[in-house]
Order: C-alpha cells, then structure tokens, then sequence
C-alpha cells in the first residue's frame, strides 16, 4: 500500500463522509453548508482533488486536501473492441493494476468491475484465477472504477452507466469488508439502484447469507457452471469448503429473503460440462431457487486447452432448460478481441511489463 495516511473520501459510505467532513468544517469554523458543497463534488461533480471544487475558498481546498485524499485509479491501457466492449486496465495508487469492462448493449450501459487484485480462488477455466491473488481492493478503489468508467463513457458518448455487476477479477465476496461499504456507497450515493447492481460469487456461504440480510435488494449472480460435487470440485476448489447442498440452502435464504433474483452463470466448455445428462440437475437446482440462467460459451484461456461448447450444444441445452420451465438465456462472449474475459487484459499487460514493453 502506498505511504500516505490521510482518509480516502471515495471509501467513506455517505454517512461516513459526511461525519467526517462536517467534523473537519467545524474544527475550522467553517459553515456546515461547505459540507453539501463537498458531497455534491463527490458523487455528482466527480472531483478528483479538492483543487476542482472551484466554490470552495482556496484555502479551504488546500485545507480539504491536507486532510484528505481522493483515491480514483488512473488510466494504465484501455482498448474498445469492435462490437463497442471497453477495457480499461486501472493503475491503483501503489502501482496494482485492475481491470473493468463497459459493455453496451442496445438499452443498457454495464459497467463489469474488480474487487480484488488478482484472485486465490484458483477456478480452474479462468484467467484470475490462474494469475493468484494480489490483495484487497479498499471499497474506494471499487467506487474508483465506477467514477473513472462513468467519465470516460460520459466524454466517449457512451451515455451513462445503467447497470454494475462485480464479476471482474476477484471474488467479492471474500472482500466483504470493501465490497459492502462499496454497495452502499454506490447506491446511497452515486444513486445507482440496488435492483441494478449485482454481486458475483463462485459460492462464498456466508457472503451469501451476509447479502441476502441486506435491506438492499442488490441481485446475486451465481458462477454455478457444474450442477454436481464432484464436477464443481473439479473446475471451482471452493467446492471443499462449501460444497453444494451447503450453498443451495444460502441461496434458498436468499431467495426467501424477497424479491432478490438470482441467475446462474453457466460457462460452457467443450467436453467438460457440456453433457446433456447435466441438464435435469442444473434444471432442478435452478428450480430450487427460482434462477434465471445464462448460458455462457467459454472464452478461451492461455492456461487450458479449453474450447468453448459448440452452438449446437449450448442451443440443446437453452431448449432442454427452457422445455423444464427454466427461464434461460444464451449469452454472447463480448470483447473477444480485446481479451475482456477476467483477469486477461492484466495478465497479459503483466506479461508485456516483464518482456520490458510500457503500457500508456
Ligand atoms: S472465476 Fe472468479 S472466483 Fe474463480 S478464480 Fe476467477 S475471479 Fe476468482
């Protein structure tokens, strides 16, 4: 981490900021009215520095700075993929470097953000995973990626960010001490919508639980990809620690929690999970539960020699799913050509920065 103690205002929840803020004011006789001015530079004028709070007085900005640091990555590489994907590659203040993904659709601007750097959960079929795990990301370095992807798309014309899914490198929930805090500081103060953001996890119990006592209805997207033990041992090693039926009734709790959706993320592999005989039991755990599935082909790795299922095989499955009464859908893998699958962008960065080649 970097030599620098003063508090990240972006890690602060609303509540937190404005304590903090209103407190720092006071001890300076200030008016509490500067406190307004400050929280309406951070979550709508998106400051970067104090500096930009241009109705502030001078000396209060460099009071405010003193204080306080605003902690938003910089840009280390972005790349746009020809179907509109958009990868930034984000440098952290101690160097770390983190990825996210804007990904367009027709009516939809979905921001794909990282909770940690790199990942320990060593899933088998994916590129963070393979990478090991770095470190947390502080729940201002989460938030960070959603301001600086949410000023890029507004100066790209991309109009503004509708929806935010953690599904980049990481697993956030074993980062609940950010990832929480995050959520919070996303919807309560950057007014995104509980409804319109989702967490992902390969199965962390009692992250699961920890959601589903939220208020909030913040949606749960699990990286299901086996609908049996022994399957899922093979491709996600979590699978020792919370092993299926244990997850199944977490997601029961969370379903039963009220108007909190789950999907299933079902990455299809050419000749490892693609067996028809899987369909009845991935039908019946989405049954459970009541789970959307998205059926995913898998985006290849430098790792595995992995293909993805072909079209006919994953159509079989979407029409075995659908003909139980599964409400499925079969995804596209966006930003092929731009590696934007977790973790490849970094790693592949990574790999150029050892061979000696600079990114922006
Ligand atoms: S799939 Fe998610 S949890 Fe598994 S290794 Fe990759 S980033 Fe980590």
């Amino acid at each position: 981490m970097i030599d620098d103690d003063r508090p990240d205002l972006l890690s602060f929840t609303p509540t937190e900021l404005r304590s903090a803020v209103e407190e720092h004011f006071r001890s300076r006789g200030q008016p509490g009215y500067r406190t307004d001015q400050v929280e309406r530079w951070i979550y709508e004028g998106l400051a970067r520095s104090p500096s930009e709070m241009t109705d502030l007085p001078a000396e209060e900005r460099e009071a405010l700075d003193r204080a306080f640091r605003i902690a938003e990555p910089e840009t280390a590489m972005v790349q746009v993929s020809e179907d509109g994907t958009v990868k930034h590659l984000w440098r952290l203040a101690d160097g770390e470097l983190v990825e996210s993904v804007l990904i367009p659709t027709q009516r939809r601007l979905t921001l794909c953000i990282s909770s940690q750097a790199g990942c320990a959960m060593g899933c088998t079929f994916c590129a963070t995973g393979w990478g090991g795990f770095d470190r947390q990301l502080t729940a201002g370095e989460i938030v960070g990626q959603y301001r600086a992807s949410r000023r890029w798309a507004d100066e790209n014309d991309h109009g503004p960010i509708s929806n935010i899914v953690y599904m980049g490198m990481g697993e956030p929930l074993s980062n609940r001490k950010a990832v929480h805090p995050s959520l919070t500081i996303l919807n309560q103060g950057y007014g995104v919508g509980a409804r319109r953001i989702t967490v992902s996890t390969v199965g962390v119990v009692p992250g699961i639980i920890e959601l589903a006592e939220r208020p909030e209805q913040f949606r749960l997207a699990l990286s299901l990809h086996a609908p049996d033990s022994e399957l899922r041992g093979s491709l996600i090693p979590l699978e020792k620690r919370h092993p299926l039926p244990e997850l199944v009734e977490a997601l029961e709790r969370f379903e039963e929690a009220g108007g909190k959706r789950i999907t299933f993320e079902y990455t299809m592999i050419d000749g490892v999970n693609d067996a028809l005989e899987l369909i009845g039991p991935l039908a019946q755990l989405a049954e459970r539960v009541d789970a959307f599935v998205n059926l995913i082909p898998f985006n290849p790795i430098p790792y595995q020699d992995w293909g993805p299922s072909s079209p006919v095989r994953i159509n079989a499955f979407a029409d075995g799913l659908s003909a139980r009464g599964v409400a499925v859908a079969v995804r596209e893998t966006r930003g092929r050509d731009i590696d934007a699958a977790c973790g490849q962008l970094r790693g592949h960065t990574l790999v150029q920065i050892e061979k000696g080649a600079t990114p922006t």
